[in-house]
């Protein structure tokens, strides 16, 4: 059982790039971020904004075009990026998993689903024997909710919310300390997607792994999360409690954007108000702070000099509005 007082993930000074033909391009920089035992951090960003780069970095799953060129990310106090193959083998699924966006891709199609359950089991669990995998499997229907009748089922045969459902389940099987879920709703109707994640709420409040929640959907995210992370342009913009995060708090002025964007359903008219202009092209980001070319409050500093990130209350920002002042301490 993990140390409540050590963290489960930290990602120290980390920056990640992908090899193109033309060099590197930075998809993330300089991050840095705990997540505590039992704790759940959602990582908000839009397409291109380096999210899922960080997701696959923190598995140690990158594709071959994509490096690791500064820091690190331990799991339990272990550099992943030091373990050899073998090891991180057993580390991974074990200590660390990960439930993927598509669950079609993520399952074995001409396999059932108790097959994948069990093997995943006795990969893991070498004197594990076939019918202690099948009641761990029965068991972990039970807790993602799916009849057990459908262990005997193909995932073609299944629901697109019982297949991630399933995804869940395999990614929950070894009980481990920290699950990874990249969008993992975003395939499924508003309704699903809302049932899938009052489950998921609730086995992490069972089980008590520590979850990062990736994705774009920032009021989703809100409601999940204890602390959220605000990634754009490869870098975390701020960190701030999830109950802070709202109008009249102090955020970051694409935090504030995000939070405009959120249509108030119970006003009388829907009025929402986008952030205007594109997330930047990562071959040639801006200069000084790369949001400055959709920022209302923009001054020549945030053109000339990347701002550094500072404590401003309990919320890590990166922003020239908030003074040397204002701000606690750097960070
Ligand atoms: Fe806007 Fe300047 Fe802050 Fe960047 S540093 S978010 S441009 S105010």
């Amino acid at each position: 059982m993990a140390d409540n007082n050590q963290p489960v993930l930290e990602i120290e000074d980390l920056s990640v790039a992908y090899v193109t033909p033309s060099g590197l391009v930075s998809a993330v920089n300089d991050v840095n971020l705990s997540i505590y035992p039992g704790e759940i951090v959602g990582l908000i960003g839009e397409s291109g904004s380096g999210k899922s780069t960080m997701a696959y970095t923190i598995m140690r799953l990158l594709k071959g075009d994509a490096i690791v060129t500064k820091g690190r990310v331990k799991i339990l106090g272990q550099d992943i990026y030091k373990m050899s193959r073998k090891e991180l083998r057993e580390f991974r699924w074990d200590k660390m998993s990960m439930v993927f966006q598509s669950a079609m891709s993520a399952l074995n199609p001409v396999m059932t689903v108790e097959t994948q359950i069990v093997d995943a089991l006795q990969a893991h669990r070498k004197g594990m024997s076939y019918r202690e995998a099948v009641a761990r499997a029965e068991e972990l229907m039970d807790l993602v909710r799916i009849d057990r009748k459908h262990l005997k089922s193909y995932p073609h045969e299944l629901s697109g919310g019982m297949r991630q459902r399933v995804v869940i389940a395999i990614a929950i099987a070894l009980e481990p300390s920290l699950v990874i879920m990249d969008e993992p709703t975003t395939a499924l109707d508003v309704v699903v997607q809302r049932s899938i994640l009052d489950e998921i709420k609730k086995i992490q409040e069972q089980v008590g792994f520590a979850i990062m929640f990736v994705s774009h959907d920032f009021s989703l995210v809100a409601e999940l999360a204890s602390r959220v992370a605000i990634m754009y342009a490869g870098r975390l913009i701020e960190i701030t409690p999830s109950e802070l995060l709202h109008l009249g708090e102090k955020h970051h002025p694409y935090t504030e954007g995000l939070l405009r964007a959120i249509p108030e359903l119970t006003a009388d008219e829907v009025t929402i108000q986008g952030i205007p202009g594109y997330p930047p092209d990562l071959q040639d980001l801006p200069s000084g702070c790369a949001f400055h070319p959709r920022c209302p409050y923009a001054t020549d500093i945030c053109r000339q000099v990347r701002p550094q990130k500072l404590k401003v209350e309990e919320k890590l920002i990166e922003c020239h509005l908030f003074s040397e002042k204002e701000a606690v301490e750097h960070v």
